[in-house]
């Protein structure tokens, strides 16, 4: 079987002409870890591949106006490493530094990850709680995207098949908020997340919660964010009641995945251990830079 063409478009607008003129039978190549590996074993069988590689700019990371924005063709490796990234939202370096091994963050791309929408993913549980979105550019022009609203399901985005991710963006991190990143794996410390969580908490003066979100990732089929029980926990002190009634409350609303990972019981009670261990990591963190050391329950 002979391979498909391949063509390297110099700009975002041919790309995705040549994307329509193949009518949602050519893919987008960028990094391609995960792309070589379904077409090797035939999940996907496109007639032709067209690679960003030769698209300018799609490699920068920048900020302006509170907002942190990174190309789709950065690189998981320089993600972790940028100095922007770690000052202005460090739980997305956090992330991005945990997935696979060094091979796989050397060559795996931000747009890839995030148009990949493989459910057992690093990165897009903290792109949902920094409330990121994304630049779509499709022929008909470019639309911005929620990053709630781009996983819609089972590998699945809300991208149409001529669409390309041109750049991911979040609001930069308030410095007052602790943030983190919780990573397990149940088969290898390499291996794809059983589950992952993210967690911002920013605690006022008086020991009380200004901020909290928790976001669950490779649990379900997307993200899963709770705003109203978040909301529910501000003007509150995170105390061991509060946190646990989060934790239950994630739990009772999970659809778990089955999978070799993990069943649903085993995932809805990791995701209920790793909300607790992030929230009461971050609160502490947070109580002792703000000096409210007596959050304390
Ligand atoms: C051994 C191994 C271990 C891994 N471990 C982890 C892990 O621990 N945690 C984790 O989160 N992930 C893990 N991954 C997944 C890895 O992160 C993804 O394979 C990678 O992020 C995909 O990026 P890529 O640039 O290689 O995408 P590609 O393989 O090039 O593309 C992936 C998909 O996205 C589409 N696409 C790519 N870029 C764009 C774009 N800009 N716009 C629109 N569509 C686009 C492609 O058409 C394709 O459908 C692992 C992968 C491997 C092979």
């Amino acid at each position: 079987m002979s391979s498909p063409p391949i063509f390297f478009p110099r700009t975002l607008a041919e790309a995705c002409e040549i994307l329509a003129d193949y009518d949602g039978q050519a893919k987008v190549v960028a990094g391609a870890t995960a792309l070589s590996l379904l077409m090797g074993q035939k999940l996907v069988d496109p007639e032709g591949l067209v690679s960003l590689s030769r698209i300018p700019d799609l490699d920068r990371i920048t900020v302006a106006d509170g907002v942190l924005t990174l190309g789709a063709l950065v690189k998981h490796t320089e993600v972790d490493r940028s100095e922007l990234v770690r000052e202005h939202a460090p739980v997305l370096a956090q992330s991005f530094a945990v997935v696979g091994n060094p091979r796989i963050r050397a060559a795996a791309t931000v747009g890839g990850v995030l148009a990949e929408a493989d459910y057992a993913s690093d990165p897009p549980a903290p792109v949902v709680l920094l409330d990121g979105w994304v630049t779509a550019v499709g022929p008909h022009g470019t639309r911005e995207i929620a990053a709630t609203d781009l996983f819609v399901g089972f590998y699945e985005t809300s991208l149409e098949p001529d669409e390309v991710i041109s750049h991911l963006h979040v609001p930069v991190t308030d410095p007052a908020a602790f943030t983190s990143y919780l990573k397990y794996s149940s088969r290898s410390a390499e291996d794809r997340p059983c589950v992952g969580v993210a967690v911002l908490v920013r605690v006022d003066d008086d020991g009380s919660c200004a901020d909290v979100r928790v976001s669950v990732g490779a649990a379900a089929e997307v993200p899963l964010r709770l705003r109203e029980v978040e909301r529910e926990a501000i003007g509150h002190r995170l105390d061991e009641a509060r946190i646990a009634r989060i934790g239950q409350a994630y739990a009772d609303a999970l659809d778990p995945i089955e999978d070799v990972r993990g069943s649903g019981w085993y995932r809805t009670e990791m995701t209920r251990n790793l909300i607790s261990r992030a929230l009461t990591n971050a609160r502490d963190a947070s109580a002792r830079a703000t000096g409210a050391g007596e959050n304390k329950p």
